[in-house]
Parts: C-alpha cells; structure tokens; sequence
C-alpha cells in the first residue's frame, strides 16, 4: 500500500533528499565537506531570516533546546516559560533539570498566550534573565505573537529564546528584524529531511549570556560549536549525510521563494480549515497555525478506530492528541514538502473513514471547500 505521512514531524521527504543520502559518505575533515557547510550555512541565516550563525548539531530538536538552556543560564536564574502545551512544559522541565527557577504563565490549552500578560510578569520579576516560548505549539497547533512578544522582551534585559522547530519554514519568523535573541530549529518539519537535526541561532545580546553562563555542558558548547562554524568545521563529526540532505532541501527553498514557502503552507492551512468546517467538524485551538491543524473528533466517533482506518484502509498517517488531548483530536500536518493535492487527500481519507465509522456526513464536501480555496 502507498503510505503517505501527514504528520507534523517526521514529514515527507523530497526525492532529491532521498537521493542524496544513497551518496557515498565524505569525511567531514576535508575542502569538500567545507564547502557543503558554507552552503547551508547560508542557507540556513535565509531560512532563519538573520545575518547571525546558525549552528547545527547532531540531535532531535529536544537537543538544541537543552543546549540553548545550557549555555544561556547560570544556576539560580530565574526565566519565564510559556506553557500552552506539551512543547511549552518541555521548556520548564529542561530549565528545572538545571537548577533554574521556572515561573510559568499557564495558559489554557489550545489558547495562544497574551502578550500583555508577559510585559505583566517581566515587569513583576525584574531579574528574569529570559523568557522561553514556542513559535508554533505543536501539541495544540496554535501560533503565537512572537513579532508582539519579541517587542515587550526586547525592552527588558531578558532574552527571548523561541523553539520554532515546527514553525520555522512554515510560519512568518524574521529572528533579526522582529530582533529575537534565539531561536531552535529540527529537521524533520518544514526543513524536509529525516529526524536528526537540530539548529540555533543566537543574537549578540544572547551570545553575551553565553559568556557568563556557567551551567555544564560538553557536546553541547556553543562558543566551540561556533569558533569551528568560522573556519567552516564542527567539533565533532557531524551528521554528514544530513548535512548534504539538507544542501538540497535548502535549495529547494531559495528556488520557492522563502515568502512563497510560508505563503504556500498558508494556503494549505486555510484549504484545511474550510474543509474542517464544511465537513461539520470543529477545528480545536485559535489562532490556527501554518504548521498542522487539530480537529475535534466529533462525538460518537473514537480517535484510536479514526485514525487507524485512515491508516490502514487509506494508508494515509494523521497524529493524535498528546497528553491531556490523547482521544480528543486528530492532528493534520500541511507540512514541508505538500501541496495542494496532499491536502485533498488527507482530507478525502478522512472523510472517507468517517463515513465508513458511521459518521453521518456527505462525501466530498470537505474535499470541494479545500478545492475552492486551493485554486485561488
Ligand atoms: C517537533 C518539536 C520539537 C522537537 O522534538 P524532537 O522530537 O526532539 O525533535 C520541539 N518543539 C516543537 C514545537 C516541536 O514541534
């Protein structure tokens, strides 16, 4: 059966991605490999829109998050965490892994956070030292006002330090000009490559605190990381065939377009959204992201038997909810390397399977709303 993943990471991987991880490897202590590592390098400041390095290890974006809690904090600190979702209490159960004092602003799930609320809390805190959010909570699939957000923090002496790992790519992010001072990135979402990947990039006001950051780290140095990004190396061996995966992927960006990249996946979301809601369904979570949309599964259907019929009858892969969402949703990615078609069959699986479940709904209406909007 053909097996089409519409999850919001891993997603589908491009052929010339594919292709070129079957090359023979090359050892990353030569000119050659230098080379591919000036390309993405400079592909990667396009994608994170900014003029500062953007470092790339080998982990899963959970890696990169830890690495940036590590560098950027001394024990003792105290930060503010966002926490929307499963990604937001991720942020604050790293930091209190580290010793440092967590206030959070809970927000109710499937909500975005207020930013006022966050000029509330820094101005009663005046020695937090940063502030950790999500650009996209992928959990709810709900995107947040970093641009308002970034404005509030960047009055303060806090730092704002943003996990955009589903929403690079995808969601409109200008890390220089909205003068965010982190932000995380993977590869398995918008960047069209395997699991593996995890980047950061770090404003000046950022690289400052990794100066007198004194929390332990090894693998995860990002004052090594960067003296090696200078002369084109890494510390260690890198994840080479990754690395030259995602000299293609990034290519595939620069020839779209990066407006036309977050304009497509935009595109795909509102195809999406009105085909939820022709079909009757309710969409879970405001305002809905670029990245995935959440779908309330209407009551007298069960999750578990929803999704496995898309699965197993129509080979067609959705997430579920996690956590306190588990049996609630249904999470649909519009994902890194889709298009309009994919869009027409996620949705057409999920009609279909509903009907097949005894959901009463008219075959096809689902499919018409996206089409109305995908033809433009
Ligand atoms: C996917 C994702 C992560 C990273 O998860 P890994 O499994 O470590 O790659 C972190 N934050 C968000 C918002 C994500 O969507």
């Amino acid at each position: 059966m053909k097996k089409r993943i519409f999850t919001p990471g891993p997603t589908p991987l491009p052929e010339i991605v594919k292709l070129s991880q079957a090359e023979d490897i090359i050892h990353h202590r030569t000119q050659q490999f230098s080379e591919v590592l000036k390309e993405v390098s400079q592909g990667l400041k396009y994608v994170f829109q900014t003029n500062n390095p953007v470092l790339t290890f080998a982990a899963s974006g959970t890696g990169a998050m830890e690495g940036a809690v590590a560098n950027l904090l001394s024990s003792g600190d105290k930060v503010l965490v966002i926490r929307g979702g499963k990604f937001g209490e991720r942020w604050a159960e790293i930091c209190q892994s580290f010793g440092i004092e967590v206030t959070n602003i809970d927000i109710e799930w499937g909500t975005a956070v207020d930013p006022s609320i966050v000029e509330k809390k820094l101005k009663e805190n005046q020695d937090i030292r940063a502030v950790f959010t999500q650009l996209v909570e992928t959990s709810t699939g709900v995107v947040y006002d970093i641009e308002s957000i970034a404005k509030i923090v960047g009055k303060t002496s806090a730092i704002l330090v943003v996990d955009a790992i589903s929403g690079l790519g995808a969601q409109p992010l200008s890390t220089d000009e909205w003068g965010i001072d982190v932000v995380v990135g993977g590869s398995q979402k918008a960047l069209m490559l395997p699991p593996g990947l995890s980047f950061v990039t770090l404003s000046q006001r950022a690289w400052k605190n990794v100066e007198n950051s004194n929390l332990p780290r090894y693998y995860w140095d990002f004052k090594k990381a960067k003296k090696s990004l200078d002369k084109k190396q890494t510390p260690y061996t890198p994840a080479v065939s990754l690395i030259c995966a995602l000299k293609e992927s990034l290519r595939l960006i620069k020839e779209e377009g990066w407006e036309n990249v977050i304009n497509r996946h935009s595109v795909l979301a509102r195809a999406t959204r009105e085909a939820i809601s022709a079909l009757g369904l309710s969409i879970f979570g405001h305002p809905a992201s670029n990245v995935l949309t959440s779908v309330l599964v209407p009551s007298g259907v069960n999750e578990k038997e929803l999704r496995k019929k898309m699965q197993d009858k129509y080979g067609v892969l959705v997430a579920g909810g996690q956590a306190k969402l588990s049996g609630k949703i249904i999470r649909i990615a519009h994902l890194g390397w889709m298009d309009s078609l994919d869009v027409i069959t996620a949705i057409s699986a999920l009609e279909m399977s509903l009907k097949d479940l005894g959901y009463r709904i008219n075959l096809g209406e689902g499919v018409r709303a996206a089409e109305e909007v995908l033809r433009g």
